[in-house]
C-alpha cells in the first residue's frame, strides 16, 4: 500500500497561479490525467495533466526533455490518444511521472518555457481518457440497496447475499461518453402495472445514478487473483460516473438476469482521472459493520483494509431544467451522497472481480453503484428521492419532477477535503442534458 510523499505536501504551491486559489479543484496536489483536443478538431487527442485552469501537455514536456527515467517512459506511453498503455505500466511509473511533473510545476522551479508546455482549459474539449474494454457496475451502497429494495419488498429490502458478496452486473462500454455529451432519452419495451401487455414506448421514468468510476491500471493474467492487499496497486484512478437508468424499462426487463437495455443506452463520466495516489490523504476506515452483520469472508477482509480501505469523497448531484437556464436560475442540489458510507470498498470490488480468475485489462472500468447516505438529503438517485415516483421535487422555477424531463441537465460534482482543509482535490464535473427520444 502506497504512502504519503512530497507530492502530497499541503504547503506546495505552483507557479500556475490559478492552482493556488483557495478552493481550487486542481491544486498541485491533484494532477489528474486526461485526453484533450482543440475545440472542434478531428484529432485523436493527446494526454495532459490538469493544473488550475491549465493543462500540462505531456508531449511538450517530452520535447523539452523535462522528464527522465520511468517518468519519460510513462509519458511516451501516453501518446496515441488514450491512456491505456500508460495505465498498463504500473504504479512505479505513474508515481514517478506524478513526482517529476509536481517538481516541474512547483513554485520556485523556474521553468524555462512555461507558456510552451501549457494550454488553457478554455481552449480545448475533453475526450474519453481511455478505451474502456469491459465495464462492470457494482451495487455497493447498503443505503441505496435498502431504499430500492423497500420499494419492491417493504418487509425484506435486502436480499440474503448482500452483506456477503459485492453485487454487480456487466455493463456496456460502447455507450460511455465524457461530460458534456448530451443523453438521448431511450425508447424500450415497457409494461405498466395496470396493463396486461407490454408496448414499445418512450421512457417516461428516466433517472440518474450518482457513482464513483474506477479505472483499472496494471493487470492480472487469466486465472490469477488480485488479493485485497494488492488491489490498490492495480487501481489507476477514479472519476465521477452517471449511470443513466430507464426505470420503466428496467422494471419489466430486469428479472431474472438483471439490467440490460435500461442501462446500456448511455453512461456519462467526468473527463479527468483523479489518480489513486492523489487520493491517499483521503483514505479512511472501511464501513463499520454493526456487530450483527456477518464479517466479510477472509479474502475480502484484512486489518489494513479495515483501517484504510475506505475513501472520504463528497458527492453532489444537482438538476437544472431548461426553464431554469432560460431564467438564469442556478441548478438545484438534489443530494449530497458521502462515499465513505459505502458498504463495500473499491479494493473489495476489484478483488472480488478476480476471485474466480477473471482477468482485468488496463483501462477496464467499474462503477461503485449508486452512492446514497442515510439521510434524505444524501440520496444518489431520483428513484430514492421521489420514492419511486410517489412524491415530487419542486424547483425554484415552480416546475415539478418525479423523473427527468427533456432539456433537464444533471450535474454531478465530487471532491475530497476543502472547507477548512488547506487542500481540495476536485474531480471536476460530470454533466449532460437530456435530449428528446427518437421517433418510434
Ligand atoms: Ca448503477
Amino acid at each position: 500500500m502506497s504512502n504519503l510523499n512530497e507530492t502530497h505536501d499541503k504547503n506546495l504551491k505552483s507557479w500556475v497561479e490559478t492552482a493556488n486559489i483557495k478552493g481550487s479543484e486542481f491544486p498541485i496536489q491533484n494532477l489528474p490525467f486526461g485526453i484533450f483536443k482543440s475545440i472542434g478538431s478531428k484529432d485523436i487527442g493527446q494526454a495532459g495533466i490538469r493544473i488550475g485552469d491549465q493543462i500540462v501537455v505531456l508531449e511538450k514536456l517530452l520535447q523539452c526533455s523535462v522528464l527522465r527515467g520511468k517518468a519519460e517512459v510513462a509519458a511516451l506511453k501516453s501518446r496515441g490518444g488514450c491512456l491505456n498503455p500508460l495505465m498498463e505500466l504500473g504504479h512505479d511509473y505513474w508515481s514517478e511521472l506524478r513526482k517529476q511533473v509536481s517538481d516541474f510545476l512547483k513554485y520556485g522551479s523556474k521553468p524555462f518555457t512555461h507558456s510552451d508546455v501549457l494550454i488553457p482549459i478554455a481552449d480545448v474539449e475533453m475526450c474519453m481518457p481511455a478505451q474502456i474494454g469491459d465495464y462492470t457496475d457494482f451495487y455497493s451502497s447498503i443505503n441505496h440497496a435498502t431504499n430500492v429494495g423497500k420499494l419492491f419488498r417493504p418487509d425484506n429490502p435486502l436480499l440474503p447475499n448482500y452483506k456477503h458478496i459485492p453485487i454487480a452486473y456487466h455493463g456496456r462500454s460502447s455507450s460511455i461518453r465524457v461530460s458534456g455529451y448530451a443523453t438521448r432519452r431511450p425508447i424500450g419495451q415497457i409494461k405498466n402495472a395496470d396493463a396486461t401487455e407490454p408496448v414499445l414506448s418512450v421512457c417516461d421514468k428516466l433517472d440518474y445514478e450518482t457513482e464513483l468510476g474506477v479505472f483499472v491500471g496494471s493487470v492480472n493474467d487469466l486465472g490469477e487473483i488480485i488479493t485485497l492487499d494488492q488491489a490498490e496497486e492495480h487501481i489507476f484512478g477514479c472519476c465521477i460516473l452517471n449511470d443513466w437508468s430507464a426505470r420503466d424499462i428496467q422494471a419489466w426487463e430486469y428479472q431474472p438476469l438483471g439490467p440490460f437495455l435500461a442501462k446500456n443506452f448511455a453512461t456519462t463520466i467526468s473527463p479527468w482521472i483523479i489518480t489513486k495516489e492523489a487520493l491517499i490523504p483521503y483514505r479512511c476506515k472501511s464501513y463499520k459493520r454493526p456487530l450483527a452483520d456477518p464479517k466479510p469472508l477472509p479474502y475480502l477482509n484484512s486489518r489494513t483494509h479495515e483501517r484504510l480501505g475506505g475513501l472520504d469523497i463528497d458527492f453532489e448531484v444537482s438538476i437544472r431544467t431548461e426553464k431554469m437556464r432560460k431564467e438564469n436560475i442556478p441548478a438545484m442540489v438534489i443530494g449530497r451522497p458521502p462515499f465513505k458510507d459505502m458498504y463495500w470498498t473499491i479494493s473489495q470490488m476489484l478483488t472480488h472481480h478476480t476471485i474466480n480468475g477473471c482477468n482485468l485489462r488496463s483501462g477496464d472500468f467499474y462503477g461503485s453503484g449508486t452512492i446514497s447516505g442515510s439521510e434524505k438529503n444524501q440520496l444518489g438517485s431520483l428513484l430514492e428521492v421521489t420514492e419511486g415516483g410517489k412524491t415530487d421535487i419542486v424547483f425554484p422555477s415552480g416546475e415539478k419532477r418525479k423523473f427527468l424531463k427533456d432539456g433537464d441537465e444533471v450535474i454531478m460534482k465530487a471532491w475530497c477535503g476543502g472547507g477548512d482543509d488547506l487542500i481540495k482535490i476536485g474531480f471536476g464535473e460530470c454533466r449532460s442534458i437530456i435530449l428528446s427520444a427518437l421517433e418510434i
